[in-house]
């Protein structure tokens, strides 16, 4: 307990410093899109995990561009606790307003500004510096603290997955995105493209021979016959609103949005070809591959009852590893169980030091804690910021709530640490 008090005033005491940290991080220019540029950012973290004796390793996802994981090493075999952050953040385009130069941060009072400030820079910055404090105290700990600084997450590319694939595991994952230090779970989400392609190609002129009385050629338009498909969709989306529920989501939060349609050639063509993109979000206790037999089965029964789709049937293709490499992805969902006992424990942590009801409650968006869940790890969302203030121009995040976080992750390592899990 006296410990506790210690490191807690120490914080308060270091503000500046973990201030001066996160205004570093937000220095690197890391948007993505356009992505491939976390290099330096990555090197640098991981030069700072090793001053405070961490065993780093730098984990290629794609070529140059590396996951960051240290491990602050307890005495014995112990546990893993792990704070999982994304180091790129939101696009920032040319035309965008901004007060001040979105790279080029800076705090006030109340608020620390720039880029990836709430999302998630802040977040990362609150974890790695808790752990700072408790590891120049001097502290010797029975467990041992991971930290995953990873790529991609923006574009739902698989920086924590391929962690997880090459079995940097842990036993429990704190992920610091911004949900005002809130304990959440979360949906999934998986996109996704349908095709309709037509084995032939036909003049515009022929159109009329097409769709009316006595004109004998059995074709289609490609764009008409997937507003059917679009129909079908707000149809399934409506059942699974009006069907599917989960404790403190609101209903109807699991929809299924058309994103962007491409078709046609020019107008001096029948449109042979037709592609719409789809994001369908869905439920914490939903599995990512009952979900696409799911949609399948619809897409396939709305197909059936056409007189031209029924002989061609739409393509589906599912996810991809991200959205701007290869147009597609996936967050599987995290279930929370407030009767696990790491979730337990945070909650008991979090009620101590910030007077916070125990209990949980789902984010809105998704995040990799998903990744977790899909590898059989528990995991919660719990980040200072608030998700509205992520990805917009101004961005900016409360000082006291990244204050809050790293002695609420610090009270958090210490009371893991106590433990004979
Ligand atoms: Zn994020």
């Amino acid at each position: 307990m006296e410990k506790l008090n210690e490191i807690l005033s120490e914080i308060d005491e270091r503000k500046e410093e973990l201030l001066k940290f996160a205004l570093k991080l937000i220095s690197f220019k890391t948007p993505n899109p356009p992505a491939k540029n976390t290099l330096p950012a990555q090197k640098w973290l991981a030069a700072e995990m090793e001053k405070i004796g961490m065993d780093v390793e730098m984990v290629d996802v794609y070529p140059g561009e590396p996951d960051v994981v240290g491990i602050l090493r307890g005495k014995g075999k112990g546990k893993t606790l792990a704070f999982n952050g994304h180091i790129d953040v939101a696009e920032v385009k040319e035309d965008e307003k901004w007060d001040f130069e979105p790279f080029k941060g800076f705090y006030d009072e109340k608020y620390l500004y720039g880029r990836g400030a709430t999302d998630m820079k802040g977040g990362l910055a609150s974890a790695f510096f808790a752990l700072k404090v408790i590891a120049e105290s001097g502290m010797e700990l029975k467990h041992n603290v991971m930290m995953q600084s990873v790529i991609g997450e923006e574009a739902g590319e698989p920086g924590t997955k391929r962690l997880l694939e090459k079995g940097y595991k842990c036993d429990f994952a704190i992920i610091p995105e911004p949900n005002s230090l809130e304990v959440q779970g979360q949906g999934g989400v998986i996109t996704f493209w349908i095709k309709i392609k037509s084995p032939e190609v036909y003049h515009d002129a022929v159109r009329h021979k097409m769709i009316h009385a006595g004109g004998g050629v059995a074709a289609a338009n490609t764009i008409e016959k997937m507003c059917k498909i679009i129909e079908g969709m707000q149809e399934l989306e409506r059942y699974w609103g009006v069907m599917k529920r989960y404790p403190k989501m609101s209903p109807g939060a699991n929809t299924i949005n058309p994103s962007v349609i491409e078709g046609g050639r020019n107008p001096i063509f029948i449109p042979d070809e037709c592609r719409i993109w789809y994001t369908a979000h869905f439920l914490p206790n939903e599995d990512v591959d009952d979900i696409k037999k799911e949609i399948t089965q619809h897409v396939m029964n709305v197909a059936k009852a056409d007189l031209w789709l029924k002989n061609h049937p739409p393509e589906i293709t599912w996810g991809g590893e991200s959205l701007v490499r290869e147009k597609g992805e996936i967050f599987p969902s995290a279930h929370i169980d407030e009767n696990n006992p790491y979730v337990r424990l945070l909650l008991q942590t979090r009620e101590r030091v910030l007077g916070k009801k125990p209990e949980v409650s789902i984010w809105p968006s998704v995040s990799d804690a998903g990744w977790f869940s899909k590898f059989g790890i528990p995991s919660a969302i719990c980040g200072p910021g608030k998700i509205e203030e992520a990805h917009i121009i101004n961005e900016k995040v409360s000082i006291k709530e990244l204050l809050d976080a790293a002695k609420l992750y610090a009270a958090y390592i210490l009371n893991f640490n106590e433990k004979s899990w």
